[in-house]
C-alpha cells in the first residue's frame, strides 16, 4: 500500500522562504486506533529520520488489511532546528530566537483544565471508549483557543505556532512515539510513563528506560500523556479504575549528528514489534518478542559536570560499569599562575554504568562530561 502524503505549511522566513512539514499516512482497511511517530524535534538528533524512512518502506510493502487504523509518520518535524549550524556542528536543541528548548514548549491540557471533576461526574457510568472520546473533545475545544490566539492581529510567538502544528497532528493519537537521540554520545534507551506503559515497554526490545515519575518539563511526550494520566487519577478518586488506551514514548536512539545503523535497526524493529503487540499491524508468521527492560527513576541518573576547566582525558567509555570511588575521567588543567599543568582525577559518587558522554573533550568549568545510570541505587 502507498501512504497518502500531506505537505503542510509551517512558517515563512524573513527572506520569503517557507518551511513545510510532510506527513506520511498509512490508512488501514478498518477505522481504528491512530499511531503518530515523529523524528528530529531536536536539530542534531537525526537518527529517527532513518527509522521513519525504513518504516515507510516496510509499511509500503503491506496490504491495507494488514493495518488496523492509521499510522502517521512525520520525519524532520523541526526544519528550523535541523538546518541550524555552528561551524561543523548541528546545535538545534534551542530555538536561537528565544532560547527555548524545542522540546520544552508544548501545551499541556492538564495545566489549564478547570473542569476535570465535572467531566468525571458526567462520565462516571459511561463505557471507556465514550469517556475517552468525550475527554478528547474537551481537550480539543480548549486547544482550539490556541488557534484563535494565533489568528488574532496580535498573533502568537513562533514556539506557540509551531507547537500548535505538531499537537494538532498528534492529539487524537492512541500511541505516540517521538524519536530522539542524545545530543552527545549515548546508548539506546527510552522514556516511559508509570502504569500500564511499563508492561508495553518490553516490546521495544531496548535494555534501559527512564521512568517519567517526577519530571515536568512540557516535553512533547508529557504534554500528550499527562492529561490522560490525570483523567485516570480523577476516575480512581471517584471510585472507578480506568486504563485509557493511550501511550506516549520518547525513544533515544544513540548519538547526535549521526545515524548509527544499530540504533536505526533497534528503532525500526522495536516499533514494528510494538505495533504488532498493539494490534495495529497484522504480520503473518511474525514471532512477537518481549524483553525485560530496566526502568530507572530519574533520581537514579547522575550527571557529572566539570569541576574546573580543561581537557577531558582517559574517560571510561560508554556502558562501562563503575563502582563508587572508581576513576571516571581526568581533566588536564592548565593555569595562568606560573605553575605546571596538572591532571585532576574525578571519581564516581555511586555504582552504576556510563550511558551518555559528551562529544566535546574540551570543557569549561561546569560543563557536562558524562552521565551514569544507577539502576539499583536510591
Ligand atoms: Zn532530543
Amino acid at each position: 500500500m502507498k501512504p497518502t502524503i500531506e505537505t503542510l505549511n509551517l512558517f515563512k522566513l524573513a527572506s520569503g522562504d517557507e518551511f513545510f512539514l510532510q506527513l506520511y499516512k498509512f490508512l488501514g482497511n478498518k477505522r481504528g486506533k491512530k499511531v503518530y511517530i515523529q523524528s528530529n524535534l531536536h536539530g542534531s538528533e537525526i537518527v529517527g529520520n532513518a527509522v521513519i524512512y525504513q518504516l515507510i518502506n516496510f509499511l509500503s510493502g503491506l496490504k491495507n488489511n494488514q493495518i488496523d487504523g492509521e499510522i502517521c509518520l512525520l520525519p524532520i518535524c523541526n526544519p528550523l532546528g535541523t538546518n541550524q549550524r555552528n561551524h561543523f556542528f548541528s546545535s538545534g536543541r534551542y530555538n536561537s530566537y528565544d532560547g527555548k528548548d524545542w522540546n520544552r514548549i508544548f501545551w499541556n491540557y492538564e495545566k489549564v483544565c478547570q473542569d476535570l471533576d465535572e467531566l468525571v461526574n458526567n462520565n462516571i457510568k459511561f463505557d471507556l471508549l465514550t469517556i475517552q472520546e468525550n475527554f478528547l473533545q474537551q481537550q480539543k475545544t480548549a486547544f482550539a483557543k490556541q488557534l484563535e490566539k494565533i489568528n488574532k492581529p496580535s498573533g502568537a510567538p513562533l514556539f506557540e505556532q509551531y507547537r500548535y502544528q505538531l499537537q494538532s497532528l498528534s492529539m487524537d493519537a492512541n500511541y505516540l512515539i517521538d524519536i530522539h537521540s542524545s545530543s552527545n554520545k549515548c546508548i539506546d534507551y527510552l522514556f516511559c510513563f508509570p502504569g500500564q506503559q511499563q508492561e508495553s515497554a518490553k516490546y521495544f526490545q531496548i535494555d534501559y528506560g527512564i521512568l517519567m515519575d517526577t519530571y515536568d518539563g512540557d516535553a512533547f511526550d508529557e504534554a500528550f500523556m499527562k492529561p490522560w494520566l490525570a483523567l485516570e487519577k480523577k476516575f480512581e478518586e471517584a471510585g472507578r479504575k480506568i486504563i485509557v488506551d493511550r501511550e506516549s514514548w520518547t525513544l533515544e536512539l544513540g548519538s547526535g549528528m549521526t545515524m548509527n545503523p544499530n540504533s536505526v535497526k533497534t528503532g525500526v524493529q522495536g516499533i514494528i514489534n510494538y505495533l504488532v503487540k498493539k494490534g495495529i499491524l497484522h504480520l503473518p508468521n511474525y514471532a512477537l518478542t518481549s524483553q525485560d527492560i530496566t526502568l530507572v527513576s530519574r533520581q537514579n541518573i547522575k550527571s557529572y559536570y566539570a569541576p574546573t576547566g580543561g581537557m577531558i582525558q582517559n574517560r571510561l567509555s560508554l556502558q562501562n560499569p563503575v563502582k563508587e570511588g572508581d576513576k571516571l575521567y581526568e581533566i588536564l588543567s592548565f593555569n595562568k599562575q606560573g605553575n605546571l599543568p596538572e591532571v585532576i582525577n574525578i571519581h564516581a559518587e555511586k555504582d552504576g554504568f556510563i550511558f551518555d558522554v559528551s562529544t566535546n573533550y574540551s570543557v569549561n568549568q561546569g560543563e557536562y562530561v558524562l552521565a551514569l545510570f544507577s539502576p539499583n541505587v536510591d
